[in-house]
């Protein structure tokens, strides 16, 4: 059975944890989508590119090096043959990541880049924009979603428990605030749900209750 699953929602809903458990349990690919645009992001910062300077951001993007590798069934971005998986999660890099993609030859070149990772195979993507512009076609589409706070929450409790420091609620809130609004407004490919995706609203649902919700509305 081949399966194209397309998973979008804003930041911080828990689309990552539902994609790769799903990837897992199906046994198919799992493409994290944002890794790449948060590849440019980290792309600009490393060139010291301004966000609005669109020219160069069109002539950087032209011959970009992304590649999504998978080592022990997890992915790993690379960037210039660098592996930057680690290096993209930082705050500075979301920012930059959620000002890069707001532009558009950054969209066209990512969404040919994740077309062409996925080819033919079975795959589950997450994203803001799958199931409405990258896989318009996918069998199975889901719009995860949760409250602003709740979603702030969650990365907070994460942060603390990976023993970082000087976490501060109200800013990681801001943030995501931030970033709802960039991905929502972009004139190009925002972020929206499908209109045949099914909505999951995970703000009282643990992500086992979010996966069983899942699975039972693919019949697996
Ligand atoms: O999913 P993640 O938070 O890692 O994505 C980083 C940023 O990349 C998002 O804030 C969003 O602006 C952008 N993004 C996007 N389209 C996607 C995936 C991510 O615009 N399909």
């Amino acid at each position: 059975m081949k399966y194209t699953i397309a998973i979008d929602g804003p930041a911080g809903a828990g689309k990552s944890t539902i994609a790769k458990l799903l990837a897992k349990k199906l046994d198919i690919l799992y493409l994290d989508t944002g890794a790449m645009y948060r590849a440019v992001g980290l792309k600009t910062i490393q060139e010291k590119i301004d966000i609005q300077d669109i020219v160069k951001i069109d002539a950087i993007i032209e011959d970009i090096n992304i590649k999504v590798r998978y080592i022990d069934g997890k992915q790993h971005t690379f960037l210039d043959d660098v592996d930057v998986s680690q290096k993209i999660r930082t705050s500075e890099v979301s920012l930059a990541a959620s000002n890069v993609a707001v532009i558009k030859s950054v969209r066209l070149k990512m969404v040919e880049l994740q077309r062409s990772i996925a080819g033919d195979q079975s795959v589950v993507m997450d994203g803001r924009d799958i199931g409405t512009y990258v896989l318009p076609n996918a069998q199975f589409k889901f719009f995860i979603t949760a409250t602003a706070e709740e979603r702030a929450k969650r990365r907070f409790l994460e942060m603390k428990e990976n023993g970082e420091k000087n976490v501060d609620y109200d800013i990681i809130l801001e943030d995501i605030k931030y970033r709802d609004k960039n991905d929502s407004n972009r004139s190009f490919a925002p972020l929206r749900k499908a209109e045949d995706a099914i909505l999951v609203d995970t703000t009282e649902l643990s992500v086992d209750e979010v996966l069983q919700k899942v699975l039972a509305n693919m019949n697996a």
